[in-house]
């Protein structure tokens, strides 16, 4: 994401959430996936790009990730894709969650990494096709869910 598109996160701060404001700079880079830090010139305070994202708590690097995207836009499925990269389905799962629920951050880290490109493959095809397999999936794990020892079906 271009800096001009961040805003300061400390809500103290004149320029706090104003985009395009020429407040933000790059302070430092860290970490395994050499993660921005950066700093708003009006407060002196420093975030991370990451902060408020659903990439913010994500244990995985950047490069896997890239893979996982790249491998479900491309029309792989989740077993596929987990089996291809030596992740476990609920890793994968959890990232196509990311993307149906944020869509919007999701595509934006896709484009900047090049994963995606504005005529290819939208992130929004994939997720739509996997929002009707999702729900099946979602409905058969809370049926089997049910514990069989006490034959009540408590939603309490
Ligand atoms: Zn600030």
């Amino acid at each position: 994401m271009e800096l001009e598109n961040f805003a300061c996160p400390n809500p103290t701060c004149l320029d706090f959430s104003r985009t395009n404001a020429g407040n933000i700079a790059l302070y430092t880079q860290y970490g395994r996936k050499q993660v921005r830090l950066l700093i708003c010139k009006t407060c002196n305070k420093t975030f991370s790009e990451l902060k408020g994202t659903p990439f913010w708590d994500s244990r995985l690097d950047w490069e896997t990730i890239e893979d996982i995207y790249r491998s479900l836009i491309d029309g792989r499925g989740i077993r596929a894709t987990a089996r291809q990269y030596g992740l476990s389905k609920n890793t994968v799962k959890r990232y196509l969650r990311l993307a149906q629920k944020n869509p919007t951050t999701v595509e934006a880290f896709l484009l900047e990494r090049g994963v995606l490109s504005k005529t290819g493959h939208t992130l929004h095809e994939m997720v739509e096709r996997f929002s009707s397999s999702w729900e099946r999936v979602v409905r058969e794990k809370r049926e089997r869910s049910v514990p069989a020892w006490t034959g009540s079906t408590s939603e309490a």
